[in-house]
């Protein structure tokens, strides 16, 4: 299965995403994962992102979209992939369709969590993320408990970007420049969108129904 998750940040992408890609056995490429260890090892590429992450800005396209090509082109992704944080701008979208469409592949569906703006700043303001596995807690809705993330037992943090400020840059980045990415995959016939208000655990049995009638 090819899946990409679209919504605005703090929908709940990264959280359902650990769950998918355990149902449906298939890696989970976070862009902003990826961007987060290169920074951790200082990496020119961590370094070259860090400029705008820390801003709530997008990384330039050329960057992320070689940064993803590589990633997809790696053995675990023979059988298919969820994509959380990527694409983000219509550019990013037409390189995945070029990018599939040389393979003779396609995706099965991009799947829209949909979170009304004034539910994402009490999301993002609380919510704590391991550091080495990248799962999201949130200190009222999903707590870790005594600070430690469950599936690896690492100190969970918040992160630098999940500041007041940032987040409602990040929100505008969103609305100017990866909500136009729901009618382009409207206009395939690939959109769908799931209720993202829900308690964790509601979200994801609507997913799965979703994900059941695609495939
Ligand atoms: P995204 O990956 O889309 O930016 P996350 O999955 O990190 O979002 O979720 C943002 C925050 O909201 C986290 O703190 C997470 O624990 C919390 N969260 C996710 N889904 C829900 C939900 N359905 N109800 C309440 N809180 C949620
Ligand atoms: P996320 O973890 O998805 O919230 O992403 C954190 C930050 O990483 C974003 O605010 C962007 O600065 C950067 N980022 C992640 N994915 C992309 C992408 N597809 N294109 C550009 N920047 C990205």
């Amino acid at each position: 299965m090819k899946i990409i998750l679209l919504g605005p940040p703090g929908a709940g992408k990264g959280t359902q995403a650990k769950s998918i890609s355990n149902r449906y056995s298939i890696p989970h490429i976070s862009t902003g994962d990826i961007f987060r260890k290169n920074i951790s090892e200082n990496t020119p590429l961590g370094i070259e992102a860090k400029k705008y992450i820390d801003n709530g800005q997008l990384v330039p396209d050329e960057v992320t979209i070689n940064m993803v090509k590589d990633r997809l082109q790696q053995d675990d992704c023979k059988n298919g992939y969820l994509l959380d944080g990527f694409p983000r701008t219509v550019s990013q979208a037409e390189s995945l369709q070029g990018f599939l469409k040389d393979r003779d592949e396609s995706l099965d569906t991009a799947l829209l969590i949909e979170v009304p703006r004034d539910f994402i700043l009490e999301r993002m303001t609380g919510r704590r993320v391991c550091p080495s596995c990248g799962a999201s807690y949130h200190v009222k809705f999903n707590p870790a408990v005594e600070g430690k993330c469950e599936l690896c037992g690492s100190e969970v943090v918040q992160r630098k970007d999940d500041t007041e400020e940032t987040v409602q840059e990040r929100l505008d980045v969103y609305e100017r420049q990866t909500q136009p990415l729901i009618d382009f995959y409207k206009e395939k016939n690939l959109l769908s969108v799931v209720e993202g208000t829900k308690a964790i655990n509601e979200v994801f049995e609507s997913i799965c129904d979703i994900l059941g009638s695609v495939k």
